[in-house]
């Protein structure tokens, strides 16, 4: 079980690695069927639907599962008063591991103009690259205000990046 396969469950994802010849083998009910005997919890579930199938629903579960673990984090820092900063931290973490290509280029690496090819500034191969720059102005907050809190955020990545990986173990891509 490859994790691109669950991509399949959505037509219109923008994978361009698939080919067509997956497409006609792996059915959703396959994959429904694969999830549902490899014992993932919750958060792993909603992870994987989120990341590869661009599920929104998942999206905002792994979000609320989530949400306690990351207070507990900023809990030490006594920043909950500015209860919107947590949501902002979590959100922002999410998409850091959730969205891997670049959004600019459309993961090929490259920009067109009209009369050069050049290399996209945003990506490293098509993978966007996430800076303080780039992760404060997602957050929508100044760049000195997260780098205070730049371990506070960098552990709700481990965590989310933990979740996947027990995920992806489970079902066997690992
Ligand atoms: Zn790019």
């Amino acid at each position: 079980m490859k994790a691109e396969l669950l991509t399949l469950l959505i037509p219109s994802t923008q994978s361009f690695e698939l080919s067509s010849t997956h497409h006609n083998k792996t059915t959703s009910e396959d994959i429904n069927m694969l999830l549902s005997y490899s014992n993932l919890d919750k958060k792993e579930y909603s992870l994987l639907l989120m990341k590869y199938v661009d599920d929104r629903t998942s999206e905002s579960t792994l979000f609320d599962e989530l949400f306690e673990e990351v207070c507990d984090i900023f809990l030490k820092k006594e920043v909950l008063k500015e209860c919107g900063i947590v949501r902002k931290f979590l959100n922002t973490a999410i998409i850091e591991c959730c969205v891997e290509k670049c959004v600019v280029c459309r993961g090929t690496g490259f920009l067109q103009t009209n009369n050069s090819i050049d290399k996209c500034i945003h990506c490293s191969e098509g993978n966007f690259i996430y800076d303080d720059y780039v992760r404060s102005s997602i957050m929508g907050v100044k760049k000195n205000y997260f780098v205070k809190y730049k371990k506070e955020y960098e552990s709700i990545v481990e965590k989310i990046n933990t979740i996947e990986n027990s995920a992806l173990s489970k079902i066997g891509d690992a």
